[in-house]
């Protein structure tokens, strides 16, 4: 059997899904969890574009085994950064990339430094695309060069810029359908054709990242692999840009289920799958659609009457995969108030979060505080708890004090206590309805007005005493940032995670 290498993007593509936003201490966590999944490439970020993408991959590199690849521009203040972040990583790649498509090349190329035509742009490129290889060469062996847009790309250029690549000495050579556009016939196609023309192919591993922009990034990445490529990028849940990339479960499951047909495999450890999808989307606040293949909320769930017969007869009549092989099982270990610091410690790392004694303090005074009001706290209660805000130490404004009073013929009112470094604000509010009365009340204190573009709450259990989560979406500047809150109080929870919101946006500001 052949071995698939997983590069997981979900700390550099997946993190640019429209709201994310990760800070350093949930993006280590979420890399040692890729490390527990056995993912072999961990792409940590991209050094040069902020203060906190780099320190995230320095921290990350010092904390896991695994590849650390770190993106760059073909510039060379980019390389030497991405360099920088990872050089105390065991095993380190600069990932470097020029854009290839006439899209891009037309579109992205100043006449002045590039050429007046695309003849001549091209070549500027192909020249750019060897510099950039070659320089991250004297920095690390393993460089990795994509070719941006290649979906879009004629085949007979994107022949010559790999072929450049390899001869700068490019290990890995990724073949990105940046746009989503390809079919997967065709993009299967282009992948045996590069093959068969590019004549130092065997010298390097084909790499694909493939975008959802038309639902076929998994399908795309499989019939790649079929023809040829060893390397598939990802992310788990599939977040990513617009649409969002390639899911590493979906690639991973499939090869796996359907051994039959493929030669292929991964090291990927399956029973990790579910635990790193939930920390994933906990800290990213991107929820996973209840559909979603193999981490969905319904995944495995048979509702017809006829269905559930069939399953209780035999599981394989409605069940290509246990719920079991993806670590997607219901425990029934239930904690309480009286579990104790040392078994809430215990059953946080069996699900995958690794504290120090200081967080594991945090932790537990929210675990009791959540456990007098439930007194049942199941995993997902705790997964939830691991999401939200209390890790957030970089909050600059705190929500003190609230008081909302609503009900038939009286109109919603609201009053907060803000916190903001070592002064506190106050202010009240009407609104249209509670929330509203809330948000107006804190835009006032603030004296901010963004716009909501999302409002979500869920019930993490079942029963009455459910925790609620509530999910906003708030956009300032341009750009949506994603705010979680959780309590057994829907009203209180929906304050905490606008407030959380308005602090990721605030955090841009201020860095
Ligand atoms: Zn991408």
């Amino acid at each position: 059997m052949e071995k698939i290498i997983i590069f997981d993007t979900t700390l550099r593509d997946g993190e640019q899904s429209p709201g994310a936003s990760l800070n350093v201490y949930e993006k280590v966590e979420i890399a040692r969890q890729l490390e527990k999944l056995k993912v072999n490439v961990i792409e940590a970020g991209f050094p040069i574009s902020s203060p906190e993408q780099f320190e995230a991959v320095q921290r990350i590199s010092e904390q896991v085994k695994v590849i650390v690849a770190a993106l760059a521009r073909a510039k060379e203040i980019d390389i030497k950064t991405a360099y920088e972040a990872i050089k105390n990583a065991e095993k380190k790649r600069i990932h470097t990339f020029s854009s290839t498509s006439d899209f891009h090349i037309l579109g992205k190329f100043g006449d002045e430094k590039y050429g007046s035509n695309l003849e001549e742009k091209r070549k500027t490129v192909l020249q750019m695309s060897y510099d950039a290889v070659a320089y991250a060469k004297t920095f690390c062996d393993d460089v990795e060069f994509s070719a941006e847009d290649a979906g879009r790309t004629d085949i007979g250029y994107l022949a010559d810029i790999i072929e450049t690549a390899i001869d700068a000495g490019a290990t890995t050579v990724n073949i990105p359908d940046t746009t989503g556009y390809t079919m997967p016939f065709e993009f299967g196609n282009m992948i045996a054709e590069l093959k068969r023309r590019v004549k130092n192919i065997d010298k390097a591993i084909i790499s694909v990242h493939c975008h959802n922009d038309l639902g076929l990034a998994v399908a795309n990445s499989i019939s790649a692999i079929q023809n040829g490529a060893r390397q598939v990028e990802c992310t788990v849940n599939g977040i990513g840009e617009r649409a969002g990339n390639a899911s590493l479960e979906e690639i991973v499951m499939a090869l796996n289920v359907r051994k039959d047909l493929f030669d292929f495999q991964t090291d990927i450890i399956t029973k990790e799958i579910y635990t790193t999808s939930k920390i994933v989307s906990g800290f990213t606040g991107i929820i996973v659609q209840p559909n979603k293949a193999i981490v969905g909320e319904n995944a495995f769930a048979h509702e017809s009457g006829i269905h559930q017969d069939g399953m209780l007869k035999n599981r394989n009549t409605y069940e290509i995969m246990t719920p079991d092989s993806v670590g997607a099982v219901k425990t029934k270990i239930v904690l309480g108030r009286h579990s104790g610091r040392h078994g809430l410690k215990a059953r946080l790392f069996e699900l995958g979060y690794n504290l120090t004694e200081e967080e594991i303090d945090k932790a537990y005074k929210r675990f009791t505080e959540i456990a007098d009001k439930k007194k049942e706290v199941y995993d997902e209660d705790l997964r939830t708890l691991m999401g939200d805000e209390f890790f957030k130490s970089d909050e600059f404004y705190h929500l003190e004090y609230l008081q909302v009073n609503a009900g038939i013929n009286l109109i919603p009112t609201a009053t907060v206590q803000i916190k903001i470094k070592n002064e506190i604000v106050q202010e009240s509010s009407t609104g249209d309805g509670p929330i509203d009365a809330i948000l107006n009340a804190i835009d006032r204190a603030l004296k901010i007005k963004p716009k909501v573009e999302d409002y979500h709450v869920r019930s993490v259990t079942a029963g009455r005493e459910a925790m609620g989560e509530v999910t906003i979406r708030i956009r300032s500047d341009n750009k949506s940032y994603i705010g979680k809150g959780v309590s057994t109080d829907i009203i209180e929870a929906s304050a905490k995670a606008y407030i959380q919101a308005i602090n990721h946006f605030s955090n841009k500001i201020l860095s």
